[in-house]
């Protein structure tokens, strides 16, 4: 079945039955499936993954009282520069001193050594002057210092990691200090995707007159890679009705979201309809942005399906604008993407009626303030732009020209991706 979503609010300059990004997100926030499987991996092949359920400390961290500076482990309440101390032992980190220090008493004792019996204050080396086993200190020392308290980093029993939170290289780390060796995450999401088109050849093969390199493979599976999901490349599928059948039904029993790219814009949109007409219930979106217009999204059986438009930056768009969060939520994430508002340093054409995604160089002037720039040339297919800029500069629906020291908002790539 295939049906288009209505909408009521049109502009002069927009086409009729274009919908808004937001009200895109807004529809396709509602139809999301949640996704509940879990599974365990190694720590060592933790990286990127999202964490199941919250970790509770299951012990003390650091898990003694042990110094923070190489020195002389002594009583804080006995502190005095007019007093001598006898040095009794030493107290190395991972070799403790097992003896008790008394009144007029220190041990020597370095970072990470568990502070002995009697001690709870670490004096520095260089505070103190040392002599045949006695020391005397300077002045300035206070109870309690320069040690690290058992428990001040983690108490046992408190949350560690809260479930959802995405394990990088500082989560890790956290878990090995716990004693993990195994954690368990959320299943990757499997993502199936494929390019339409019949004058798309794959880099491996020869170019034909009239065809062109599929880049959007390439493209969308290094998105997906940076995700953390599992991407299942099924390559390039021609314009030919019963073999895009054929590759959506496979496509649907292997994952848990579809993605195209191609295909859905007004002159074959009919085409790729025909296509998913008995298997599922899709939207045909025109949305109102640039570059991006053509969106379909729907449900074939119980997979999430994304027809992405075929023009490069198009579909880069219409990854990260709509299916990036999508997948997030799916994923049990919030990643909130910053954007702020810095001076443009260019002119920008641009007129009422679609929220424009620019490419920007966003860069720091010599009194430390942001500025952006155009990237030049910003047709929707030239990926050239995508790679030499460093940000979107995201220009509002209802926003005309842009005039050089306008504020505009933008978005850095490297909070995409
Ligand atoms: P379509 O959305 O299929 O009408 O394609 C729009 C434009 O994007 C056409 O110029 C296509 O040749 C181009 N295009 C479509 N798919 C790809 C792809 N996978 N890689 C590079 N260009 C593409
Ligand atoms: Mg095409």
């Amino acid at each position: 079945m295939t049906t288009s979503l209505n909408t009521s609010c049109c502009e002069d300059e927009r086409e009729p039955n274009t919908l808004s990004i937001e009200e895109a997100l807004q529809y396709i926030k509602t139809q999301l499936p949640s996704f509940t499987d879990i599974e365990k991996v190694g720590l060592q092949d933790g990286l990127g993954r999202i964490l199941a359920h919250s970790i509770l400390s299951p012990l003390n961290l650091p898990p003694h009282d042990c110094a923070a500076m190489d020195g002389y482990a002594l009583a804080g309440q006995t502190l005095s520069t007019t007093q001598q101390y006898r040095v009794i032992g030493s107290a190395f980190a991972g070799k403790p001193f097992l003896g008790t220090v008394r009144e007029g008493e220190c041990v020597r004792i370095m970072t990470g050594a568990v502070l002995p019996e009697g001690t709870d204050t670490v004096v520095m080396q260089e505070h103190v002057t040392c002599l045949e086993e006695i020391i005397q200190l300077g002045t300035d020392e206070h109870p309690r210092q320069h040690v690290r308290y058992k428990g001040e980093d983690l108490a046992q029993g408190q949350v560690a990691l809260q479930a959802g939170k995405p394990l990088l290289a500082a989560e890790l780390g956290l878990l090995a200090s716990l004693g993990f060796v195994e954690i368990t995450v959320k299943r990757r999401l499997r993502i199936a995707f494929f390019s339409t088109g019949d004058e798309l050849t794959a880099p491996t093969s020869a170019l034909e007159r009239g065809h062109i390199y599929d880049s959007n493979r390439t493209t969308l599976y290094a998105m997906l890679k940076r995700l953390g999901v599992e991407p299942l490349d099924m390559g390039i599928i021609p314009d030919e009705l019963s073999t895009l059948q054929h590759a959506l039904r496979m496509a649907s029993g292997q994952a848990e979201v579809i993605l195209t790219s191609g295909g859905v814009s007004v002159g074959e949109a009919d085409f790729v309809k025909q296509a998913l007409s008995d298997l599922g219930n899709i939207h045909f979106w025109k949305l109102a942005i640039k570059p991006g217009r053509p969106l379909a999204f729907g449900k074939i059986q119980d997979s999430l399906f994304f027809g992405l438009p075929g023009n490069p930056v198009a579909a880069m768009v219409a990854f990260y604008q709509l299916v990036q969060p999508a997948l997030q939520t799916m994923m049990g994430i919030k990643i909130n993407i910053p954007t702020w508002k810095v001076r443009c340093t260019s002119k920008l054409a641009k007129k009422p009626g679609r929220t424009e995604f620019q490419r920007g160089l966003l860069s720091q002037t010599e009194n430390g303030e942001w500025t952006v720039c155009s990237t030049g040339a910003q047709g929707s297919g030239m990926l050239r732009s995508m790679s030499e800029g460093n940000c979107f500069i995201i220009l509002p629906q209802e926003q005309g020209r842009v005039q050089i020291n306008d504020w505009v908002t933008v978005q850095p790539f490297w909070g995409l991706i």
